[in-house]
């Protein structure tokens, strides 16, 4: 079963589920330990952590608007999301640490009080496409489980839901493909059938459990994978 067949209720469990294994890792670091680098290259614990914040409130515009009718998009622009994430990035760290659990707080508030034709409203994304709201609930699944890795404090693609590595994996192969990337890229994920990205003859073969191979393909490093060919660097996806 994919994350999309499951039920509005298993997939905000696993949604609130991150958003806790997100909220360990933040505990786990100290405030000048938010100075440091993260697994994102330029951005500071403090950059990931607003952004994180900031990515809650960005979709409770979208629940917002499924409810009301009323178009408010996750940002302004591409330009308003970065600033934002640069001057959130000054805050304190105790601010910063707030911002992460009101907008987590207003969020879960959102879904919980969602009507079903909320739910089902079409909204846009801020990649430009247009999904039913419930859609939200895998967007901040993504966020939150990722970005907890990127926290770089102990967190690992191998503690996420299988479902969750599952998704990701055919997020990533789906935006590949529709970028015209990975040409020659196949991943073989241990015990199912190799996924080829593209028709190519293969150039290079990235295997190993499911989630060393997601986290390859996520951009996160070559942990427990083995990656044979001449790609070294996935293909970016976002
Ligand atoms: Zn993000």
């Amino acid at each position: 079963m994919t994350f999309h067949d499951m039920s509005l209720v298993e997939r905000l469990l696993i949604a609130r589920r991150g958003t806790s294994y997100f909220a360990q890792r933040l505990s786990e670091v100290t405030d000048s330990e938010l100075d440091g680098a993260t697994l994102l290259a330029g951005w500071t614990g403090r950059h990931l952590v607003a952004h994180v914040g900031y990515n809650a409130a960005a979709l409770c515009r979208l629940m917002d608007w499924a409810s009301s009718g009323e178009e408010t998009p996750m940002y302004e622009s591409p330009q308003q999301r970065g600033r934002e994430i640069d001057e959130g990035s000054t805050l304190s760290a105790a601010a910063i640490r707030n911002l992460f659990d009101h907008t987590v707080a207003r969020l879960d508030e959102k879904w919980r009080t969602a009507s079903e034709s909320a739910w089902a409203a079409e909204v846009r994304t801020a990649q430009g496409r247009t999904v039913p709201a419930s859609e939200t609930i895998w967007m901040r699944t993504r966020e939150v489980w990722i970005h907890a890795v990127d926290l770089g404090n102990g967190g690992r693609f191998a503690d996420f839901p299988e479902v969750v590595n599952e998704g990701l994996l055919t997020d990533i192969v789906g935006m590949w493909r529709k970028k015209g990337e990975g040409s020659g890229l196949v991943l073989a994920v241990d015990g199912r059938e190799p996924i080829a990205v593209t028709d190519e003859a293969t150039t290079t073969t990235v295997s190993g459990g499911l989630e060393a191979v997601t986290r390859w393909a996520a951009g996160r490093g070559s942990i427990g994978s083995t990656v044979d060919g001449a790609i070294d660097e996935p293909p970016r996806w976002l």
